[in-house]
């Protein structure tokens, strides 16, 4: 109930008790009115009464006057107050108009009668003094039983007034205690109205306004200080506190669902730091190795709770190969054909999961519905690899939405990182490699070199080099035309790259001139290897265009590590070989001697 009702019907009650004490106040002065009126009455019937017992003895008075003296005035004046005293008698008569009881006037009637009795005997006794018999008129005038009368008359008024002051006092005392009554009953409206008020008072005070408000205040702080733990109390009514519990408990939803889009902003914030932070670390990568360790770290942060595995790409073997894993997968091989995965085959993201239909990858063994997502690794519409996770079991639609925008980063920046990998490496290949050959060029030669030369001196361990330079290649270029000397260098290049042991090394110099670096072969062995290859470019046998080449022979200088002098000056020295087999005739293999070494030195 709103308050406005409430104390409208406070004041309804208070006004109807006002209203009805005011009825009751009436009715006290009402009955004030009745005890006046009960004492006029009484003081009326009085004044009636007393002129009666006055005029009987009045005329006795002038009736016995007269019959002592025998004066006529005496006879005027009787015949004048019985004239009065007739009317006073009219007047008696209608005291029952006035109210007056039967017993009253039954009282008052013995009175009259007695009254009138003695008139005839004054009568009787003024025709006896009119007639001369003055003697029987003072005898009935003065007589024992005239007096008698007259006292009976006085009684009889006595009886009667006695029995009107009775009347009068009881009538007076019931007045007076009605009007206690009623003003009693009076006081206890006024009380009653004034109690009502203050208890509706007290109500809407405490009840209704001072509690309420109280722990209105309380939760009003308490939501202000960000606490919305506070929960604002239900008051159903339909008021104006009811009104405020109702705002309040908005303004709580409100700030709760503020504070949920702040904490999810926050978390946004942070993953995506986490992700710049990533990126930043994938661009600092110099192999794949870091790069699949910044995968391995940064993952589980990004995606908390998604366990994953990171494939990438084997060219060579044509398969998706597990590069690092967090969080222990459990239905994913550690390597399977790219055409076992969906995400590969449409080089979109895949998620067999939900209640829509959809076909599952080959590559997940075990529950092959468990929720998983393929995301492909492209590269310019390449797949070079691929980033799988789990869904834990306890996510959330929303969560779920919402990592798998930041997997898709994650996937964007991996595959980025991968490809810029890739794409150095491709570009340091080419620097060091040549193209035509494909053995590693000057560039490579001489970083490797500086590498073998520092091992050698330190470990003393030998180090054999070998150059070669086809002989007279020219005439191939000038007989055959350039391209077929290319043909003769890529068949020379492969039978260098054939001799090769694991740790050896071959490059191409520049023109036709090849050098093998054997690290560990004593001169002896070295001597076997040139032989192997000099024989195997003999029997080389070249065709371009369909056309035979001709024989390819070369020229071989040796030079090993420690017999012919310090590491660094071995290609010197070899060179200073392969000029004396040169100049000797070509085709044989000439090992450096002392004076090929002073011979630089000098
Ligand atoms: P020698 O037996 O004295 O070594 O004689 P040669 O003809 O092999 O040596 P020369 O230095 O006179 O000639 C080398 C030629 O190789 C010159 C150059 O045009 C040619 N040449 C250098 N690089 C290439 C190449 O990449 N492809 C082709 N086809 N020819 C090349
Ligand atoms: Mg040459
Ligand atoms: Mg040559």
């Amino acid at each position: 109930m709103r308050l406005s009702t409430i104390t409208n019907y406070a004041y309804g009650a208070t006004v109807a008790l006002t209203l009805l004490s005011g009825a009751v106040m009436l009715m006290a002065s009402s009955t004030e009115e009745k005890e006046r009126a009960a004492v006029e009455q009484r003081a009326l019937f009085d004044q009636m009464t007393a002129t009666l017992e006055e005029d009987s003895y009045r005329l006795t008075e002038q009736a016995r006057a007269f019959a002592i003296t025998g004066d006529p005035s005496h006879i005027i004046a009787y015949r004048r107050e019985k004239a009065a005293l007739r009317s006073v008698e009219q007047r008696i008569t209608h005291l029952r108009d006035q109210g007056a009881g039967i017993a009253e006037l039954a009282a008052l009637r013995d009175g009259l009668h007695w009254a009138d009795a003695l008139i005839d005997e004054q009568e009787a006794a003024i025709k006896a003094a009119q007639s001369g018999d003055q003697a029987t008129a003072r005898q009935i005038l003065f007589g024992d039983e005239y007096g008698r009368e007259l006292d009976r008359v006085a009684a009889q008024i006595g009886k009667f007034q006695y029995m009107l002051d009775q009347r009068t006092e009881n009538t007076v005392r019931q007045a007076t205690d009605a009007a206690r009554q009623w003003r009693f009953m009076s006081e206890i409206m006024l009380g009653a109205t004034a109690l009502l008020f203050l208890c509706v008072l007290y109500f809407i005070l405490k009840q209704r306004i001072l509690r309420p408000v109280v722990r209105l205040s309380d939760v009003v702080s308490r939501l202000a200080a960000q606490d919305f733990a506070a929960v604002p109390p239900d008051f159903p009514q339909v008021d104006e506190i009811g009104d405020m519990a109702q705002a309040i408990r908005i303004f709580r939803e409100n700030g709760l669902e503020r504070q949920r889009l702040e904490q999810e902003r926050d978390a946004d914030r942070i993953t995506r730091d986490q992700l710049s932070r990533m990126t930043q670390r994938l661009q600092g990568c110099d192999n794949i190795g870091d790069l699949v360790e910044v995968v391995r770290r940064f993952a589980p942060e990004i995606a908390p709770g998604f366990a994953g595995r990171l494939y990438i790409h084997d060219s060579r073997r044509n398969v998706m190969g597990q590069a690092c894993d967090w969080l222990s997968p459990r239905q994913s091989g550690e390597e399977f054909a790219p055409t076992a995965c969906w995400a590969l085959r449409r080089g979109q993201i895949h998620k067999p999961t939900g209640e829509l239909v959809d076909i599952p990858c080959e590559h997940l063994a075990g529950n092959i519905m468990a929720p998983t997502i393929c995301i492909p690794l492209t590269a310019q519409g390449e797949s070079i690899g691929l980033l799988y996770v789990e869904q834990p079991d306890d996510t959330t639609a929303d969560q779920i939405g919402r990592t798998e925008r930041y997997l898709e980063m994650l996937a964007e920046n991996i595959s980025l990182a991968l490809a810029n990998l890739r794409l150095r490496d491709a570009l340091r290949q080419m620097a060091m490699a040549d193209p035509l050959t494909g053995l590693a060029n000057r560039r490579r030669f001489d970083t490797a070199f500086r590498e073998q030369v520092l091992h050698a001196e330190a470990t003393m361990a030998p180090l054999a080099c070998l150059i070669a330079d086809i002989d007279h290649f020219k005439r191939f270029n000038d007989t055959h035309g350039h391209d077929a000397g290319d043909a003769v260098l890529r068949a020379v290049g492969g039978v260098l790259n054939e001799a090769l042991r694991e740790k050896d090394c071959a490059f191409r110099l520049g023109g036709e001139e090849f050098l093998l670096l054997m690290p560990g072969f004593a001169q002896d062995q070295a001597i076997d290897r040139a032989i192997q290859v000099q024989q195997k470019l003999q029997e080389l046998r070249v065709e371009h265009r369909g056309e035979e080449l001709g024989p390819v022979t070369a020229s071989f200088g040796l030079a090993v590590f420690p017999d012919h002098g310090r590491a660094e000056t071995l290609v010197r020295t070899a060179d200073a070989a392969l000029l004396r087999a040169k100049n000797q005739g070509r085709n044989q293999i000439v090992i450096a001697t002392v004076r090929d070494t002073a011979s630089h030195l000098a």
